[in-house]
Order: structure tokens, then sequence, then C-alpha cells
């Protein structure tokens, strides 16, 4: 006897004891594991030439009440001696790791209905958790050898010759005897064996037959005047799942929890998906279309190993696992299927994705997409609120990364919170409430969506009865910043430095008092430090002393995000302040007349203390803490 790997044992334990709260998936597994043994064959037999008809292939379940044992057979693919070793002896290194996480993962939550088992390779042990020996006769495609495989599913096993008519595996459990917890027997009839098809695997595209055998009133013969009821023994070969994929059926022949359980299942989601879509067209080009708006993002979602992509079929033959061709990458996040009878069956990757009639269809599912996400933020504001909290960010990713090219097709997608409002809003409704004297869109970037209300340019802006977006992600800002205007309206950051929001009137008294400050201006620049390139009054303050306003491409907020960001500093671009300080409020009127009266300490430390709280209200660092807080000391000690 071939002993397992120690990984294996290890993993092999984890799968029979304590993984899985329902033993019944056993068959879902062995079903799968035959169903791509069959899509193996047609490919197979397709290279070799030898193209038999697809009604040849099948899986065959069997129960033996006597011997306790159920069989899984299908005239697929096949294995050799070498092959049932590697694929049923070991188990890859990295695939036991993953299942050892997710079972800690599992058992961090409730570990009911964590569906791990089939997504980590080693849906062939669950066979183990309802028999306690299992066989595998198997025979390779183009082999006229078969040989067969052992284990009790503890040890090891053992590999010998055996027979077996043509290419194709037997997978033979033997159940293990019931006990106090569990009945193994009661899968050992037809009705127990037909549910768990219909339940696990009713969309497997190959026939699933199982012989059923019976007593059975004999039809009278045509014509029959007089007739004795009759009884006959009968068997019969019966097809137990209905094969047609769900996609493929009319949206009114499906119900909304069958649609929840095949994207469950097929795409490993524990939840169910936010929005199911269908579509199908007949023609000249048959499409169905299955599309799925997942109700939240999976774990690698927002990481770089996320793959976009639908899967492709090709008349109910699997092409593309992930053809990204035909979802754009703003909505990567959806789930998917598109069958085509009308794609040549070309299987190589290059002949589906060159198809014209393939960019047609994800130009349909764009649209569709697009109007079903109309529908919900116009109709069902909640969804759409969450979906937005979930998926939103993709939309401003998408934005940004194309430098413009999708802002016609994406700006109403997106939201905001504000500084006013509790609930975020779209453009469209931003502008809509914006009061008459407001000449642009408005926002503030930072940390916190709710800590910028109280930075001085917000709290300028919401003075004069404005509402202010408020960025609290990066991509927020530069989201906006790329999208520039809206609905012919600039969008403006409220601590830009070209933010002019008065009037002509005001802007020649601003000038007049810059120019009557200048001397105290350039004192004030002397002390502060180099990237405080002016120092001026301001038309936007109207409660605070003074407040920073970035003079170059670079606003505070992508200041802030640099600054959060580990990044070589030499990589930083240059940034550019400008402290403007407000002439009416009385902290700057006692540093005019210290000024005045020729106070240059005192001068220099109200610039500085000025300069520092500045910084610190829009959640900036002070360069010189230490001078900053003397200088604090010494004013009010
Ligand atoms: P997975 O199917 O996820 O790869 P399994 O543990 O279920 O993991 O199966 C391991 C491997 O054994 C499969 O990848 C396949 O190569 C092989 N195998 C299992 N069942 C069959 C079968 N009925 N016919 C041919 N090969 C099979």
């Amino acid at each position: 006897m071939q002993q397992f790997k120690t990984e294996s044992k290890k993993v092999l334990d984890l799968v029979i004891n304590s993984i899985y709260s329902t033993k019944e998936v056993f068959l879902r597994e062995l079903i799968s594991n035959a169903s791509d043994a069959l899509d193996k064959a047609v490919l197979a037999r397709a290279e070799a030439g030898d193209a038999a008809p697809d009604d040849e292939l099948a899986i065959e379940l069997a129960f033996d009440t006597a011997a306790n044992t159920i069989t899984v057979s299908d005239n697929g693919i096949g294995m050799t001696a070498d092959e049932l070793e590697r694929n049923l002896g070991t188990i890859a290194h990295s695939a036991s790791l993953e299942l050892k996480q997710a079972q800690a993962a599992a058992e961090g939550a409730d570990g009911e209905d964590v569906d791990i088992i089939g997504q980590f390779g080693v849906g062939f042990y669950a066979s183990f958790m309802v028999a306690d020996e299992v066989t595998v006769i198997s025979r390779a495609f183009g082999s006229d050898e078969a040989f067969a495989w052992k284990s009790d599913g503890v040890e090891g096993f053992t590999i010998e010759p055996a027979e077996r008519d043509a290419p194709g595996t037997d997978v033979i459990l033997h159940l293990r005897p019931n006990d106090a917890s569990n009945d193994y027997t009661k899968f050992l009839s037809y009705p127990a064996l037909e549910e768990l098809v219909k339940r696990y695997s009713n969309y497997i595209r190959y026939p699933i037959c199982l012989e059923t055998s019976g007593r059975r009133e004999v039809e009278p013969p045509e014509g029959a005047r007089k007739w004795e009821p009759q009884f006959e023994e009968y068997t019969e070969r019966r097809v137990l799942n209905s094969m047609v994929p769900i996609w493929a059926k009319p949206r009114a022949e499906v119900t909304q929890a069958e649609y929840d359980a095949f994207y469950k299942k097929e795409f490993g989601d524990p939840n169910p998906p936010l929005r199911t879509i269908t579509m199908h067209a007949r023609g000249s080009h048959n499409c169905d279309v299955l599309l799925f708006i997942p109700s939240e993002p999976s774990g690698d979602f927002y990481s770089r190993d996320y793959k976009k992509g639908l899967e492709l079929y090709s008349a109910g033959v699997l092409i593309e696992e992930q053809c990204s061709d035909l979802i754009p990458e703003y909505f990567g996040f959806v789930r998917g299927i598109v069958d085509s009878s009308d794609l040549t069956l070309n299987l190589s990757r290059e002949g589906a994705q060159d198809d014209p009639f393939l960019a047609d269809v994800a130009k349909q599912i764009d649209k569709r997409l697009k109007h079903e996400l109309d529908v919900m933020r116009d109709e069902e504001r909640d969804t759409y609120v969450e979906f937005f909290a979930n998926f939103g960010r993709t939309f401003k990713f998408a934005i940004y990364a194309t430098l413009g090219a999708l802002n016609e097709a994406l700006e109403d997608y997106l939201m905001f919170f504000t500084a006013i409002k509790d609930e975020p809003v779209t453009l469209r409704e931003y502008r809509t409430a914006m009061a008459a004297d407001q000449p642009c869109l408005l926002f503030a970037s930072g940390d916190e969506a709710r800590k910028l209300e109280s930075t001085p340019s917000v709290r300028a802006v919401i003075d004069r009865g404005w509402d202010v977006l408020l960025c609290s992600e990066g991509i927020d800002e530069f989201s906006l910043m790329t999208l520039r205007e809206y609905d012919g309206l600039p969008i403006k950051n409220v601590a830009a430095d070209d933010l002019v929001l008065d009037s002509v009137g005001d802007l020649e008294r601003k000038a007049q008092a810059d120019a009557d400050n200048a001397a105290l201006f350039a004192r004030m620049r002397e002390v502060l430090p180099p990237d405080v390139e002016e120092v001026r009054s301001t038309l936007r303050l109207s409660k605070e002393p003074a407040c920073i306003v970035a003079l170059g491409p670079v606003s505070l907020g992508m200041e802030r995000y640099f600054a959060s960001v580990p990044e070589e500093s030499s990589a930083r671009p240059r940034i550019r302040h400008g402290l403007e300080v407000n002439l009416d409020h009385p902290v700057v009127k006692a540093l005019q007349e210290a000024f005045a009266a020729g106070d240059s300490e005192k001068v220099d430390r109200y610039a500085t203390v000025l300069y520092g709280q500045s910084m610190l209200a829009e959640g900036l660092e002070v360069p010189d803490f230490g001078a900053y807080s003397q200088a604090v000391y010494a004013l009010i000690g």
C-alpha cells in the first residue's frame, strides 16, 4: 500500500470530519468530476478526429442495497495508473493550506453553509464523508488498460490492474455503517439520489441516469373492450437532471430561488445576488446571457489578483472561463454566463475573442447593465446606495484611469457624501439643489468624510448656504478632478487657489487690502517654511482667522494622500502652499497691531501659530512642530 502524503492526510481528515455540515455533497462532487471528465473526452475525441455523437456521453448512477454501495460512472477521459496516483493520492500543498485557512475562517463564522469543498481541488475526498472504502476503476482514453485505485481514506491506497470495457471511470463508494448521528443507508434509494441530483447537479449538461424498478399497471391494448387490470415488473433507465442550462430557460420558468442557488454554486458566493439579469436573443444570432450583480464584493475584488470576465459557452460547451472582453472594466464585479450557438466552436481563445458578434454582445451587456443601474438609482434608492457603497469605487477608478474618456458614460452613477446632507447624493441631485448664486460644483477632500466639515475652507462655503461634496478617499478627488465639469459647470476644490467666489468689487477691495498689508505679509513669509509661497488676504473666510490653500497642481487632499502612502519622498510632487488671512478677524487685527508697534517677536509667533493651526485644521502635519508649540505657549503664557 502507498501512503498518502502527510499534507494529504491532514486535509483528508479535515474534509471527512470537520469541514462540511452536509455530507450529501459527496454526490455533487463526484458528478462534477464525471462531468469534467466528459468535457475532456469531448476535446480529446475532437483532437483525435473521432467525433462520436454527444448523446453517448453520460453519467450513470447505481446503488446496491445488499452490497451497501453507490457507484458513479462516466464514459469520460478516464485516468492512467499514474494519473490515479497523482490525482487521487496527493493534494497540492497550496490547496491544503488554503483549505485550512478557509476552515479557520469558517469556524470563526458560524461554520454553516460554508461552501469550500470543490473550490480547492479536494472534491473527490468528500467521498470519504460517507464511505469507508472507495474504489476507482478507470481506463484512460486511448489506452486499453484499466486500473483500480482503492483506499479507506485513512492511511493510503493501492493501485492494481483491473478490467473495464471502455474508457471512463467508475467510483464505487462502500458506505459507512450507520451510527447514532448519521444515516448513510438513506442514500441507497432512487428518490434519495434523484433528489440530490436535482438539487445540486440539475444543470450538468450530460444526462445523469439511474435505473429504477418496480411494479406498474399495464396499459390496456388499443381497442380492448374487456380488460382486467394487469401488472408488470419493470426496470427503466431514467435521466434525473433537467440538463437545459438555467441561462437558456425563459425567465418565467425559473424561480428566483433557483437563480440564487445557481449563482451561489457557480460563483462560490455565500450570498444571493443583488440583481439577476437575463437576456435572450433568437433569430440570426442565438444568444443567452445570465448576469448577476453580487450583493457584496468578493474578498479579492479590490485586489490586483481579481480577474473580471464572464463565462463563455458555445452551445453549452465551455470555451472560456473568464472572457474579459465581454464586460467593461467598470462592470468587473458582474458575474455571469454568455452562451451562443452561433460562435464557431473554435477552441483557441483568439478565435472566440475576434468574433464581431461577441463585441456586439458585449455592447448589449453594457447597455443593459447601465439600464438596470439607472432604474435602481431612480426607483430603488436604498438598494442603489448599498450597491454604490460596495462597488462605486470601480466607477471612480474607471473615470480616473481612462483620463476622462468615460466621463459622460459614468458621471451619473457616482455618489458622494456632502457637508450638509446625511446621505450620499448623485452629481445630478447636488447640481439640482445648488443655490442660484453658486458658480460651480464644489468639493473638499480629507481623510474622514465628517471631519472635513470642520475645515475652514468648507465652513466658509457652508456659511454662504452652499453645499460641498466630500471626498474621503483619494479616488474621490481624482475622479472629480478628471471629470472637471458637470452639466456645463466647473467642479472645483474649495481649497483651490483659483476659487474666486466673489464679485468684482470684492476682488478690488482684496487687491487693496493685499497692497496695504504687503509689508506684514512679507515679514510673515520670512518666518514660515519655504513651501508657503504667498501670504495674502482672503475672501473665503468669515469665522476663521486663516486657512491654507494649495497653489500648485497638488491639492491639499492629494497632499494628504501622498503623506499617507509609503513612497520614495523623491517621487512626491512639489507642494506649494498659500496662507490666506482674514483681516476682519480679531486675532489678525492683533497681529496687525503688533506689526505696527514694531513687536517683531510677537508678529513671528502669530504667524507661526496661524500657519500651524491652518495646517492642522486641514489634517496636514506642521513641519516644525516644536517651533509651533513654543509659539503657542509664548502667546498664552
Ligand atoms: P478537482 O476536481 O477540484 O480538481 P478532485 O479532488 O475532485 O479535485 O479531483 C482530483 C482530480 O482527479 C481531478 O482534477 C481529475 O483530474 C481527477 N478525477 C477525478 N474524478 C475523475 C473522473 N471521474 N474521471 C477522470 N478524472 C477524474
